[in-house]
């Protein structure tokens, strides 16, 4: 039987030349059939101004459509929906990718707008049997996942198999997104599969998916194959592909080979990998002097970390994040009026230890903590306690408990930053960010799908 080839290159830099090589080799080495219209799926899972390490790079994405473009795909389509409820446009301008759009003559259709007109079946779908999707992916292209790589809270590894989580309509998108999160995304990858995939390793994001601090890897890998590729990049930051849920149920559903013997690596270069648990997820008690984290038992004793575990660890490193880079910056003096304002200026703060529970906590929680507890998810309790604040929800999304913990431990909230809040207030959002995307950049919007249908 072949075995699934894998492309490896050492790139130290998001040099668009270098990049675009090494893409237009790969097509070429995975003989990926030409076609005249490609989809380009990014990871853009939120960009603000601290957080420029949460998307795929858009140099490197640069460099994917002038390949593509030159391999004869000239109609290409990027296509996104965000998480984090940062709404798309903004998510779309801040990344860069809007100008970049606009550079290199790509159709941008943002899913979080799409009409969702067609429907995919999964085959053998455990959480979903069939997925709302616009129609035009029905039609005939080559599909591009480029996605950027990050140690992940819920799934240890974000790669491209997870990527495919931005593609589920916002109505459906948390619907098993707990303790089944894995089977989940087994379910989309199993609807949508790729024909090439190029994974942005060059940094990787580590700390937390939202806001990743960086981490200066160097890699560029591509395959035909998502679980492939994935396992490899697995195994370069120090796990062990077979210990990944998703990748190991990838690999049982026949979705690609999860172990390396299985893989034929083509590399002009021996790259070593990082050493066994390099990124192991820390414990999430160690995250922050000021939050203790009480977790009980959930679901037949399931763990559910693609649910709230996940999410909570996420906001944590949104908020510990946050809190970094607002110490060292220098806002202009209006911003540090309304920051002022909001009791949201770094001298203002006046931490205050908070408790959050997840799933039926047994055990003991401190005197000093059970006045400011937070409840987290429709599972949580703690023999008979009251909480401050009880978020509902399953599970109850990270920016909702991002918002409220940085708001009952009274440190720097995220979701109060006026730099970036403002802009994509709803009224302001609607008048303004719409209307300067529209006017320059092409877009999808209903009565094109109707006529490209
Ligand atoms: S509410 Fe309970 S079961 Fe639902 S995602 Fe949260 S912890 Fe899991």
């Amino acid at each position: 039987m072949s075995r699934e080839k894998v492309i490896i290159k050492r790139v130290e830099r998001y040099d668009t030349t270098a990049i675009q090589d090494f893409v237009y080799k790969a097509i070429k080495t995975l003989d990926i059939e030409p076609k005249p219209r490609a989809f380009i799926k990014p990871n853009l899972v939120q960009a603000t101004r601290y957080a420029e390490h949460a998307y795929t790079h858009p140099e490197l994405l640069r460099a994917i459509f002038r390949a593509l473009r030159e391999s004869g795909a000239a109609d290409r389509v990027l296509f996104e929906d965000c998480g984090l409820m940062v709404p798309m446009r903004y998510a779309y301008r801040k990344s860069g990718y809007a100008r970049l759009c606009h550079e290199e003559w790509i159709r941008f259709l943002n899913l979080a707008e799409a009409v969702h007109d067609g429907t995919i079946k999964v085959q053998y779908g455990q959480i979903h049997e069939e997925l709302p999707i616009p129609f035009i992916f029905a039609q005939d292209g080559i599909r591009v996942f480029v996605p950027k790589l990050k140690i992940h809270a819920q799934t240890d590894i974000s790669g491209a198999v997870k990527l495919l989580i931005g593609l589920i309509k916002r109505s459906v998108r948390l619907h098993g997104h707990h303790y089944d999160l894995d089977r989940k995304i087994v379910d989309v990858l199993a609807a949508y599969p790729p024909d090439l995939v190029i994974i942005d390793g060059i940094t990787l994001g580590r700390n937390g998916a939202g806001c990743p601090d960086p981490y200066p890897l160097g890699i560029l890998i591509a395959s035909r194959n998502a679980v492939a590729a994935d396992a490899l990049a697995t195994h370069l930051v120090g796990f062990d592909p077979a210990k990944i849920t998703h990748l190991r149920l990838a690999a049982e559903r026949g979705l690609g080979p999860c172990d390396l013997k299985e893989i034929e690596i083509i590399s002009e270069e021996k790259i070593e990998p990082l050493p066994l648990g390099a990124f192991n997820e820390p414990d999430i008690n160690s995250l922050s002097p000021y939050i203790r984290y009480f977790e009980g038992q959930v679901h037949d004793g399931k763990r559910c970390l693609g649910g709230c575990i996940g999410f909570v660890a996420e906001a944590i490193y949104s908020i510990n994040h946050y809190r970094a880079w607002r110490s060292q910056e220098k806002v202009n003096p209006s911003a540090r009026f309304l920051f002022r304002l909001l009791d949201q200026e770094p001298h203002q703060e006046r931490p205050r230890p908070l408790g959050v529970v997840v799933g039926d906590y047994k055990g003991d929680i401190p005197e000093e903590l059970r006045a400011n507890l937070i409840f987290v998810g429709d599972c949580a309790r703690a023999n008979g306690l009251k909480p401050r604040t009880h978020l509902k929800g399953c599970p109850v999304f990270m920016a909702r408990i991002g918002f409220q913990s940085a708001r009952n431990a009274r440190l720097l909230n995220p979701y109060l930053d006026v730099m970036e809040g403002l802009p994509y207030h709803p009224c302001l959002y609607r008048r303004t960010i719409y209307a300067r995307v529209e006017q320059g950049f092409p877009s999808f919007d209903e009565k094109e799908l109707r006529r490209i249908g």
